[in-house]
């Protein structure tokens, strides 16, 4: 797998100079190729400089250019550097021993949140564990309904109360009516907007604070590159989050947004949504993720 994902920067290496083949006087050269292929994944470019020069210093070592195929050594320094950085891996949800544990879910509006409600339901349901979800997001108006629907597909109980504007009133209801039904999780489906603004981010800080998460998960549309990047600043800057779900990877985008919200973040990367079924969440692995931003 490894050979053939990083067919592209094998290819993009015959334009180099002397055949193609990585020497002392063209290492520099081949290192541009790799800059260029990570900027057009879409990894942003403070994050492509930090690890270039990991990269650099690892490729200029005689061993690299001493080896018979230095081209491949290089793919190969790539390759684990960038496994390196989007781990390490932590693909469970961690429950309490006792009583209900509370994952809160935020993000950009349109980023998959409510989805991502019904993906992680789908696998604890497949654990074996029944959640309650909570409908939480007031801003959308179609969102409780979506959440309504997503539960009866499932056959899990959404608690929602259409009629009450405060998200935090919601959310501790929905907790205490799920404690009280035995509910070993809770999933928080919260409201998001286009774009990041202070109201939002009060909102959320005033649920983390008085509905008290055990978990944060900040979900991230795959396919909007430095917007991505910008709002998991945002959001990391007014949260403490446990982990990051970064959704829409079915598409064309080679994924290379996730090694800057890695970097700003600096939590696990726990999942990635691959489709708008509920089975279509996978276990976050960095191997896979590192030949795709590769190519
Ligand atoms: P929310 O506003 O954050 O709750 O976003 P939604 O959950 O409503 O998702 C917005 C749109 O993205 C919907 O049309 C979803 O079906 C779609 N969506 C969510 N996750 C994925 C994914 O992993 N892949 C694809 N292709 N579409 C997704």
């Amino acid at each position: 797998m490894f050979d053939s994902l990083s067919d592209g920067l094998q290819s993009a290496f015959k334009s180099l100079r002397g055949k193609g083949k990585l020497s002392e006087g063209n290492m520099r050269e081949g290192l541009e190729i790799v800059q260029r292929s990570l900027l057009e994944a879409d990894v942003s470019y403070p994050v492509v400089q930090e690890f270039m020069g990991h990269v650099t210093e690892r490729a200029l070592g005689k061993k690299v250019l001493l080896s018979l195929r230095p081209e491949q050594e290089l793919v190969r320094i790539v390759h684990d550097e960038l496994v390196s950085i989007l781990g390490p891996v932590d693909p469970s949800i961690h429950l309490k021993k006792d009583g209900a544990t509370i994952i809160m879910l935020c993000g950009l509006q349109g980023s998959g949140k409510t989805t991502t409600c019904g993906k992680l339901a789908q696998l604890l349901i497949e654990q074996k564990i029944k959640p309650t979800l909570v409908a939480a997001d007031l801003q959308r108006p179609a969102a409780i309904e979506q959440l309504k629907v997503i539960g009866e597909q499932l056959g899990v109980p959404v608690y929602s109360e259409p009629d009450n504007k405060n998200p935090v009133q919601v959310c501790k209801n929905g907790v205490a009516k799920a404690e009280a039904d035995g509910s070993r999780v809770v999933i928080l489906d919260t409201a998001g907007r286009l774009a990041i603004d202070e109201e939002l981010m009060a909102e959320l800080e005033r649920i983390d604070k008085k509905v008290g998460p055990d978990q944060v998960y900040l979900v991230v549309d795959g396919m909007t590159g430095q917007d991505a990047v910008n709002s998991a600043d945002a959001f990391n800057k007014s949260l403490e989050l446990d982990g990051v779900v970064m959704t829409k990877l079915d598409g064309d985008a080679r994924g290379g947004a996730l090694l800057s919200v890695k970097h700003v973040t600096g939590v696990p990367i726990k999942f990635i949504g691959t489709g708008e079924h509920f089975d279509a969440l996978e276990p976050f692995r960095p191997e896979g993720m590192a030949g795709r931003i590769l190519q």
